[in-house]
């Protein structure tokens, strides 16, 4: 059998759900031509409600103030209120009272499920499957909806290459191949074919851009990066959510090239709505971010700041409350033209047509529909296949992995074992507390004599307050937990051991100095090996940790993530082979912190990193105190069975611009169980106008093996494949010799090369 990829129909096979949602022309404009300048100032406005502001609206008095202006049409849309009955409450303001009745966009944070907890975006991302992706968008948008929600902020697409930056969990990884895959089938899940469905909802490409790239991993810290990186690394999964017909945009709280994102012209006015010809839908500030203007120093105040964010192209400002106080005045005094508020209003009130709320505008109000459709067993189904699809196989020495269900007595270990709470991660939205599957509840589910399971703790890694808006407080020092675990584990045939990071370790606001793991883990992990050499590691965390003695000490290690609402089931599935783990890395595993930023696809430098000289030599670029390579490379994941690569070979040794050239492998499964391997294309152009990566993803393929099968994969290559954003900006291709290299990750490819000639 013979699997073809066509390089650019790999990702490009959702663009042409946006001509299915109408632009309303008529409508808009002449809604538009019915408002005053008060009215269409209202439509920018993007306010929140607070956590407690849900159904039913409470009447305290801190909101009336809100109350009065969504009743006078001062408001667009409104974020974080939910249950059905709140946001039927709050729109009922707004169409009731509001002289023009426009009904408003409720938007929250529904990053991976709403209620039903799929695994956390990086974890996802790991699965490299577009179906993952889909599903989860889509029961998450089916959920929200139901309590009113028509407009989530996701997907993240930023480019996460600093595991020290919290918000690596919410990404797709270091690869902008793999973000744009993903994020397209996250766009898609949302806002199926038809946004005016009531279970589909508006979906947002956040951050533009460069959000990712926070100097030293410091979440809000300043970006400083070169226009290459920009066009070739940041840029593209915002290219392709745009072409795949995102309804909206959110621009970042950095600043790139010393302009704050609100205020960037080249962004939002040159390449989004300009190149990238971006006409209907709209760009939404992040949290107050058009008033940080002025602390930036870009603004010298709210005026200032007002006229900057929106000649520039942010069109809703969220929770600043600068557009609310400058643009009337701005407008009035002829600093901004109408034109350029009217583009924004008709963007805003296009999606409102898009969502269908112009026809009913409680259309996603339905507290019948919140009582039977979120978490029902058919989305915890869907999760679950998720979640097993996420994990990465590690290391498995002398195939300790899986485990047999009979018989064995299995002694688990780590209070994350037992955690029903840490599985359902960060930008958890609105899933009940304490709700996911444990990892001892999952194991106990599968086993068929549950008492040769026993748990111990072990450590304890918190205490105190544990939530979305604190610091936490790590334990370290506390050995009471360490004499029944280490008891259990000389007793039992094998130990699982839960490590990792508490869920509240990543996410915003939750960089990190130290990327290993807290606490008092380790030394328990170095007790337990003088007890029980056979140790499986299962690691629950949000970035990509730096655990080289892990890898050194333990003979199975499987990356579980913060898997969701399924957790315990889906390790569960893995750890005893009912599914054979798939997972790649979408992010390189640093063996320590000072390798951060660490990327496949880097540079190769003058002096490159691999010594050219005999041990001994230090003018090479290198550390004295650790190897330059990752310890897990990304693309990187075993499975339980084994494939073989051969026969990398090219349909021509040159190609010329408008024609293709065929890249083709034999994968064989020489292993004994049935297993999925995903095919991984890279390209390197080895001399540029400008310098180019080592290598960079350009294709892959999910193929599934029965033992001994052996099958022919594909990969066309064209022009587009070959082109990248050079000097002056310009995407193009340059004649010249390219590698090809294919393989199971990206490091361990075969390679061959061939040349582009003019
Ligand atoms: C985050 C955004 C999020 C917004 C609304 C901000 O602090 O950066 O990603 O969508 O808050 O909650």
């Amino acid at each position: 059998a013979i699997v073809m990829v066509a390089l650019s129909g790999c990702v490009n096979n959702t663009s042409q759900m946006t001509s299915t949602q109408g632009l309303y022309t008529a409508q808009v404009d002449s809604l538009i031509s019915l408002m005053t300048l008060e009215e269409k100032v209202g439509q920018l406005n993007l306010y929140a409600g607070s956590w407690e502001f849900t159904g039913p609206v409470p009447k305290d008095i801190n909101n009336q103030k809100k109350f009065e202006n969504i009743k006078s049409g001062k408001v667009g849309a409104m974020l974080n209120v939910i249950t059905a009955d709140g946001t039927r409450e709050a729109q009922k303001l707004a169409v009731e009272h509001s002289r023009l009745g426009i009904p408003l966009l409720f938007g929250y944070d529904v990053i991976h499920g709403y209620k039903t907890m799929m695994p956390i975006p990086i974890g996802q991302a790991a699965s490299w499957d577009a179906e993952v992706a889909r599903s989860g968008a889509q029961i998450a948008a089916k959920e929200a909806s139901a309590s009113g929600i028509n407009w989530t902020f996701a997907p993240m697409m930023d480019i996460a290459r600093d595991a020290r930056w919290g918000r690596m969990m919410e990404s797709a990884g270091e690869d902008p191949f793999l973000a744009s895959y993903m994020s397209k089938a996250w766009i898609e899940g949302y806002q199926g074919n038809d946004m005016s469905d009531e279970a589909t909802i508006a979906a947002c490409a956040k951050h533009f851009a460069a959000y990712g790239f926070a100097e030293a991993g410091r979440d809000y810290n300043t970006v400083d990066i070169s226009m290459q990186t920009l066009y070739n690394m940041v840029l593209p999964p915002f290219k392709a959510a745009s072409e795949a017909g995102v309804a909206t945009f959110m621009n970042s709280f950095n600043e790139i090239g010393g302009v704050p994102a609100n205020g960037s012209e080249l962004l939002q006015r040159q390449l989004l709505k300009g190149a990238w010809k971006y006409q209907n839908g709209f760009v939404v500030s992040d949290w107050g971010s058009i008033g940080e203007m002025i602390t930036h120093g870009y603004a010298a105040d709210t005026l200032e700041a007002g006229y900057k964010a929106l000649t520039a192209g942010s069109d809703m400002d969220m929770e600043a409350h600068v557009y609310e106080n400058s643009i009337e005045e701005l407008v009035a005094d002829g600093k901004i033209s109408e034109d350029i508020l009217n583009d924004a209003v008709r963007r805003i009130l296009t999606v409102k047509y898009q969502l269908g709320l112009f026809d009913d505008p409680y259309l996603y109000c339905d507290a019948d529909r919140e009582k039977t459709d979120l978490l029902t067993k058919e989305n915890l189904q869907v999760a679950r296949e998720a979640a097993k699809k996420s994990i990465v196989l590690l290391k498995n020495e002398n195939n300790l992995l899986p485990l047999s269900k009979e018989g064995q007595s299995i002694a688990i270990i780590g209070s994350l074992a037992s955690d029903k709470d840490v599985p359902l991660g960060s930008w958890r939205a609105q899933a009940v507390e304490n709700s996911a599957v444990s990892l001892l509840e999952g194991v106990k589910n599968a086993v068929t004599d549950q008492s040769n399971v026993q748990f111990a703790s072990g450590y304890t890694l918190t205490k105190g307050r544990r939530q979305f808006i604190y610091e936490l407080e790590f334990v370290s020092g506390d050995r009471s937990g360490f004499s029944k675990a280490i008891a259990l584990a000389k007793k039992a045939d094998v130990v699982v051991l839960a490590m990792g990071e508490d869920c509240w370790q990543t996410g915003e606001g939750r960089s990190q100095t130290d990327i290993g793991l807290k606490g008092d883990q380790m030394e328990l992990m170095n007790e337990l090996l003088k007890a029980n050499k056979k140790i499986v590691v299962t690691l629950m965390n949000g970035r990509s940790l730096a655990i080289p003695k892990l890898d050194e000490k333990i003979p199975a290690i499987l990356e579980v993530w913060h898997l969701g609402s399924e957790a315990g089931n889906a390790i569960a599935d893995v750890l005893f082979g009912d599914y054979n783990p798939s997972g790649k890395l979408p992010v390189s595993f640093p063996r320590n912190v000072g390798q951060c930023p660490i990327y496949y696809n880097h540079k190769n430098g003058g002096r490159p990193a691999t010594n050219p000289h005999d041990a001994g030599m230090v003018f090479w670029s290198h550390y004295t105190d650790s190897p330059n390579s990752p310890l897990y490379p990304f693309g990187y994941g075993l499975s339980y069975t084994t494939f073989e690569y051969g026969d990398l070979s090219l349909s021509s040794s040159e190609m010329n611009p408008d024609g293709t050239i065929t890249a083709s492998i034999n994968v064989k499964n020489t292993g004994k169980m049935i297993g999925q391997e995903t095919v991984q294309l890279y390209i390197r152009d080895y001399v540029g106008s400008v310098t180019r990566p080592v290598k960079e993803l350009k294709g892959f393929e999910n193929i599934t093996l029965n033992p001994g099968e052996e099958r022919e994969v594909l990969f066309t290559i064209n022009n587009e494949t070959l082109s990248y954003y050079r000097a002056d900006l310009s995407f193009g291709s340059e004649p010249g010799r390219f590698a090809v290299m294919i393989g199971g990750d990206s490091q361990k490819t075969l390679t061959t090369d061939f040349r582009l000639v003019d």
